[in-house]
């Protein structure tokens, strides 16, 4: 969001803003060595070796150090050194860590001199800091808004990122050209804390992680088994509208089937390997298209039979690294909604057509189809690298026009990006901004030239020769669990109703209207509604609040007076509405929503 490049202004100021940090550190703290500062996607750091350890206390002071460097109009003046009189220089000022610094740019990039920049202070032209640096600051302070930064957290660091170096502690901090890009900045952190899908799945009681089961194999409750097969099912009769039909397959394979595939080479420190009683090598499916494609050689195939789409929700295993795991967005057990078509060169139009029209359809249903908050990826080959393309140029060339021509006919917002193919084949990627305006890759179309001729699959064409089959890789939602912790904190729980895994609690005001509730329970799941009932003994208050902390799309409340009239009093939980209504006008409300 707020990347700045190298030489832009705003990079300028949070670099610059680096050095003021040090400058305000060695003036706290003389003996302080400076490790390195650079510029981070939202502002900076600095590494620093200090007498003591920070506390969170330490970041106001430095900060209003800065504060006051910056209003000092501080200028930075550029000075170069030849290598040793630098390195006497920084031997002189303490600055053992910069010294290295010196060495390795002598080393690494052969230069004879380095460079150093001063900060002069306006009212009496003193030099009152100087840094080893290359560059790349605001001409003056001055161009710094004091209010537009701020020390935001310590941690630790090795210098140079190596355990076997001296431990620093790193103190970062957020920058931007202005204060209200700072607040801007700091409410959207704190709306993704407060929709965090691990915060949110937790309240809402949707998945939970077992130390038993072992870090990053979520568990599914009732409700969010509820959600998963909202999701799969909707994807599901989507696409069976345009020929799908599911196949399954066995979650582990010999490691003939990934040596044949290419992929043993590559990933097989990445998977789970398991052995039986005899000496086969078995390992958990990181993947589905190799046995896909044993589905399709089980027969010998004609052209009449392309395209031939098979699909597949299934969960694949890949042993992720403890300290990468992250909620649902990172796990050990991920399901795929996976796809494949296996087709002829000149179908690829048709085929990868219809899943960009099953793609439209469903991201139109979750609202996320809107020119400002999707764009697609055309990804097509690099023009000055064809050596890194397998398979026929010609049918790289066709491909690539027709997924163009896709995209303009279905009018996507889309961008051709040089470079982007993968060594089998062009693709289209989907990326989708959420709430707070972050872009996630969900949905995929791929063609693949490669895998048919590893695993050799054919068809009979027309001239009753054999051809080789194109493959196309597809998905819609991506991985249901990573899909889940993008449209969780999207709709920070508050799922559209089609979505939400309870879509109407009932709450009988005490324990006599609890045969209503159920009555009322049981005409609705007739009418196919996802639908509870609050039997605890809690107050009335107590039960509403709960059902709002659930962010339940309906919640009814019955009592004497809706049993007397055989209606519910409804509670919309996003326009706060209360209305007391039959039943069967709920439900025509409901259907037309
Ligand atoms: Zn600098
Ligand atoms: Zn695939």
């Amino acid at each position: 969001m707020s990347k700045a490049e190298k030489g832009s202004h705003l990079y300028n100021i949070r670099h610059s803003l680096a050095h003021m940090l040090a400058e305000a550190v060695l003036e706290m703290f003389p003996e302080a060595k400076l490790g390195t500062g650079p510029v981070t996607d939202n502002g900076f750091y600095y590494d620093f070796d200090l007498p003591r350890t920070l506390i969170p206390e330490d970041l106001k002071l430095i900060e209003k150090k800065m504060r006051k460097f910056v209003q000092q109009n501080q200028s930075f003046v550029r000075r170069d050194e030849p290598l040793e009189p630098a390195k006497e220089f920084l031997k002189k000022i303490g600055q053992p860590y910069k010294i290295e610094l010196v060495e390795k740019f002598a080393e690494q990039k052969g230069v004879d001199t380095v460079s150093f920049y001063e900060n002069v202070r306006e009212a009496d032209g003193k030099a009152v800091f100087v840094d080893l640096c290359e560059g790349g600051h605001v001409e003056n302070t001055r161009e710094i808004d004091p209010k537009s930064f701020k020390l935001s957290a310590i941690s630790s660091a090795y210098w140079q990122a190596d355990e076997n170096n001296a431990q620093m502690q790193r103190i970062y901090g957020l920058a931007f050209e202005s204060a209200e890009e700072l607040k801007k900045f700091e409410m959207q952190l704190e709306e993704a804390r407060k929709r965090d899908h691990r915060k949110i799945g937790k309240e809402l009681g949707l998945f939970t992680f077992s130390e038993l089961v072992g870090a990053g194999l979520p568990l599914f409750t009732q409700r969010g088994t509820l959600l998963r097969d909202t999701i799969i099912k909707t994807i599901q009769g989507i696409q069976s509208r345009y020929g799908y039909q599911n196949v399954w397959i066995p979650h582990i394979a010999k490691r003939d089937l990934y040596e044949t595939s290419g992929h043993w080479d590559k990933f097989k420190d990445d998977l789970f390997h398991v052995k039986g009683k005899h000496d086969t090598e078995f390992v958990m499916k990181p993947m589905n298209c190799p046995h896909h494609t044993q589905i399709y050689k089980s027969q010998r195939r004609s052209y009449r039979d392309l395209p031939m789409p098979m699909a597949e929700v299934t969960t694949n295993y890949r042993d992720e690294q403890p300290g990468e795991l992250l909620g649902l967005s990172r796990v050990r057990s991920l399901t795929q909604d996976d796809g494949h078509v296996f087709c002829t060169v000149d179908q690829i139009k048709e085929v990868s057509g219809d899943i960009v029209k099953i793609i439209k359809e469903f991201y139109t249903l979750l609202g996320m189809w809107g020119t400002d908050t999707y764009w697609v990826s055309l990804s097509v080959r690099d023009p000055e690298k064809p050596e890194k393309y397998l398979g026929e140029s010609k049918n790289w060339d066709k491909a690539e026009k027709f997924l163009e021509e896709i995209a303009q006919e279905q009018e996507l917002n889309f961008k051709r990006v040089e470079g982007e193919a993968a060594f089998y084949g062009p693709k289209l990627d989907f990326m989708f901004l959420d709430a707070l305006g972050r872009e996630w890759q969900l949905a995929t179309i791929q063609i693949d030239f490669v895998m048919p001729q590893r695993f050799e699959l054919e068809y009979d064409a027309e001239d009753n020769k054999p051809h080789r089959p194109v493959m196309v890789h597809r998905a819609i939602a991506g991985s249901i669990e990573r899909f889940l912790s993008v449209i969780i904190e999207h709709f920070a729980g508050a799922f559209p109703y089609w979505l939400a895994p309870v879509q109407t609690k009932i709450l009988p005001v005490s324990d006599p209207f609890l045969p209503y509730a159920q009555k009322i329970a049981d005409e609705l799941r007739a009418a196919g509604v996802r639908v509870e009932v609050d039997a605890s003994s809690e107050t009335l208050g107590k039960k509403i609040r709960k059902a709002e902390l659930e962010k339940i799309p309906y919640m009814m409340v019955v009592g004497e007076k809706e049993q007397n009239e055989s209606t519910v009093n409804v509670r919309d939980y996003a326009t706060k509405e209360q209305k007391t209504v039959k039943v069967g006008e709920f439900l025509k409300q409901v259907e037309s929503a």
